[in-house]
């Protein structure tokens, strides 16, 4: 379905059919006359998901109606979509320092800014049924996720590295070949290993692996030039504070709200 700018929705024409609805923000808004819709008459409908984010836990609409509906055994699953919700995203750099200094070098006034102290995945709130990595995820990838949740399978995603995209599709590779620094061996397959395609290392932007060697890799990036500081940098991007880019990046040792601790603002 698409809309809502002035298109109505089609609701008769989904009658029987499995339902999707997904909302950012304020989108939540014009789309709760739909669930609501929906959920009147809900056993004309197959599956019913109901997908919901917002810039932090503060900015969710309908907080309490939204609760009503995580309780309803007829919504379904919980899936997080991405690196910042599924490991906090390049925000939660602030978990290794003091976000207030941030606040004072990026804004003229950072008094007016209201921000967490941390950035958290969903999946240290919630329960959640699926994470599907990557900054940006791949299409592909969402596709089988919501397939599969519909048709009540487990979704088909490899938990193997980029280093497997790589043999796949037959690209040399760039660390042996040229000594150019690659997360590939520690990163979440899903791309199909673009970057190596086109000569460039891996940095990391579908986040780690299942079971990464991350230590290994560290090695073998000092042995290319890498200093401690580079190995720090280069694991604290899109995924720093997913547990296994946060270990190999010494993250844990760093400043003031160190893994998921909350702030006053923090919901
Ligand atoms: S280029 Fe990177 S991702 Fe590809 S095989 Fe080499 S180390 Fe692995
Ligand atoms: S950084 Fe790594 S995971 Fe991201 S697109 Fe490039 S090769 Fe793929």
């Amino acid at each position: 379905m698409r809309g809502p700018f002035g298109r109505g929705w089609p609701l008769s024409a989904a009658a029987g059919s499995d339902v999707v609805v997904v909302a950012g923000g304020l989108g939540l808004a014009p789309l709760r006359p739909l669930i609501r819709a929906i959920l009147r008459r809900r056993d004309d409908y197959g599956e019913v998901a109901v997908l919901v984010g917002s810039r932090t836990p503060a900015d969710l609409l309908h907080r309490r109606e939204l609760a009503g509906w995580q309780e309803r055994a007829d919504l379904q699953a919980l899936v997080t979509i991405g690196a910042c919700a599924t490991a906090g995203g390049i925000q939660a750099l602030r978990n290794f320092a003091d976000v207030r200094g941030f606040l004072a070098a990026v804004y003229a006034t950072p008094e007016y800014v209201s921000t967490l102290s941390t950035s958290t995945p969903i999946s240290a709130h919630v329960r959640v049924d699926f994470e599907l990595q990557g900054c940006p995820i791949d299409g592909r990838q969402l596709l089988e996720v919501i397939s599969a949740f519909l048709a009540g399978r487990r979704p088909a995603i490899s938990s193997s590295s980029v280093c497997t995209e790589c043999k796949r599709r037959g690209t040399v590779c760039v660390m042996v070949a040229h000594g150019t620094p690659c997360l590939g061996p520690v990163t979440h397959a899903g791309c199909g290993a673009i970057c190596p395609a086109y000569h460039r290392g891996c940095y990391g932007c579908f986040g780690p692996m299942e079971s990464p060697n991350a230590p290994a890799l560290t090695r073998q990036l000092k042995v290319l030039g890498m200093d401690d500081d580079d190995v720090d940098r280069v694991f604290q991007t899109f995924n720093a504070a997913a547990p296994a880019f946060r270990a190999a990046s010494g993250g844990s040792e760093g400043g003031g709200n160190e893994g998921g601790g909350r702030s006053d603002h923090d919901d």
